[in-house]
């Protein structure tokens, strides 16, 4: 069955929420603007100006719409969750008030899975009390996003207290790591196993000896020397904990870091569905507000054209969120997967020249720090690097689509007219 309808009682927390987010969340955008702020925790007023913010969502009960009902969520349906996750993605705040940003949500979703009682007790309720924030500590300085260069080591050691293991290696990009309370560390454990079952995971409290920040690095729009960057480059030398500290089992590292960044991903296409609908109405509304000699752009045949080819290729990137939504939401994880790997692909691309376009249309304001466009175009390309470049996410899809193709039995291909007519010939015979 194919429907497009969305539930009544739905629709109007859909209603609250976008009202709720014009008149509430907007103005933090606007008055705490720094890029990367609302994971700033350290931030006393900003904290105490979305507190309030926050318990009006609790009461909603629309808070970590991400978490099932046993963790404090609303436990909607993924496709529920894209249409949230599409207003929310207007605007920097709208996940931080509601308790669901990355990549605090897709931390909180492994330790939920793979952590034990106490680690969910120390870790996972303070991040869902939205109390701390959290990092994921995974691409290294020499190696991206390819874990086949890793090298990050955890070796097993006796300490004072028992088992432990002592962690060595960098990080680059450690989201957040400047505000986190703890990091996730991926290790190598098993250096002789295959690359699946080479890495582990650990949970390493932020102040544990021998973990240090290098520097914080900032995007490309951010003053180098301000020291306001919170892309961590982080060192850890001879960084010991307990053998309690590892999330999951011994060699399950790669698999969990998959787990996680595969539903992390689908959230930022989510998100990023909202912010180019927002890039659609900003580009609509410069068409017939900007007046030429010869009447408004909006009459102009080059604008017509982007300003249409903008509006297809947004409702065809929602659709296809919807879609891996759905996918989810049926429980098919393996088609799911292949569809989640498009959204990443088509999230760079839609939001990448949506965001050009948008500037230039815009013109000289187009480009200054007054509008959120600049804001916006540097998130387009941060979507096609985190969570792996497009290129390999192209590489999985292409090789999963394959897997299921069988060569041509002949000389030509399938679909060859000329081997193919004599069957066809035959079959309808009788009227020729
Ligand atoms: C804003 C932001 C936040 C991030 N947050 C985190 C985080 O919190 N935790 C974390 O662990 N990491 C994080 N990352 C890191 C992210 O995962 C890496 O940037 C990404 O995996 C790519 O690695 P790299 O930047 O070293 O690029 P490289 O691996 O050097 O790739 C550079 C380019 O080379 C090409 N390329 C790379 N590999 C291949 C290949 N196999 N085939 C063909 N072409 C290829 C692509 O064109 C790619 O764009 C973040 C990145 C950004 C930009």
């Amino acid at each position: 069955m194919w429907d497009f309808s969305t539930e009544p009682e739905f629709q109007a927390k859909l209603d609250w929420i976008k009202e709720f987010v014009r008149e509430e969340v907007e103005p933090l955008d606007l008055v705490f603007n720094k890029f990367c702020h609302s994971y700033d925790v350290t931030d006393a007023k900003a904290v105490a100006a979305i507190k309030p913010l926050q318990e009006m969502v609790k009461k909603q009960g629309l808070w970590a719409p991400h978490m099932g009902p046993h963790l404090g969520g609303q436990g909607v349906s993924m496709v529920q969750l894209a249409q949230i996750n599409e207003i929310l993605g207007r605007t920097d705040w709208g996940p931080r008030v509601f308790g669901s940003q990355a990549p605090d949500s897709g931390n909180a979703e492994i330790i939920h899975t793979y952590g034990t009682e106490a680690q969910k007790a120390r870790y996972l309720q303070p991040l869902l009390d939205g109390e701390i924030v959290s990092c994921f500590s995974m691409t290294e300085p020499q190696g991206g996003s390819d874990p086949g260069v890793f090298a990050t080591t955890a070796v097993r050691a006796k300490g004072a207290g028992g088992d432990e293991w002592v962690i060595n290696g960098e990080k680059w990009y450690s989201s957040n790591a400047c505000w986190a309370s703890f990091l996730i560390c991926m290790a190598i454990t098993n250096p002789e196993a295959p690359l699946g079952e080479r890495f582990s995971m650990f949970l390493v409290p932020i102040d544990t000896p021998g973990v240090e920040i290098i520097r914080n690095v900032g995007l490309f729009h951010e003053p180098l020397y301000s020291g306001e960057g919170n892309e961590s480059y982080v060192r850890y030398t001879n960084v010991r904990v307990p053998a309690d500290a590892m999330l999951g089992p011994e060699g399950h590292g790669f698999k969990t870091a998959q787990d996680r960044l595969a539903g992390g991903r689908l959230h930022h296409a989510m998100r990023s569905v909202g912010a180019c609908q927002k890039l659609l109405d900003m580009m609509c509304e410069r068409a017939v507000s900007r007046n030429t000699t010869r009447g408004p752009l909006s009459a102009t045949q080059s604008i017509q054209l982007q300003i249409a080819d903008s509006a297809i290729e947004v409702q065809q990137f929602r659709l296809m969120v919807m879609h891996a939504a759905w996918l989810m939401d049926q429980g098919d994880h393996a088609a799911a997967y292949t569809a989640i790997g498009m959204c990443k692909v088509l999230t760079a691309k839609t939001y990448r020249e949506m965001s050009v376009r948008a500037m230039h249309m815009h013109g000289s304001l187009g480009i200054t720090n007054e509008l959120p466009l600049g804001n916006m175009f540097v998130t387009s390309m941060v979507m096609g690097l985190a969570d792996g470049p497009s290129e390999t996410h192209k590489f999985n899809i292409a090789k999963r689509i394959l897997r299921e193709v069988k060569p041509a039995e002949g000389l030509f291909p399938s679909t060859h007219i000329p081997s193919r007519q004599p069957a066809a010939r035959e079959k309808l015979a009788k009227y020729l």
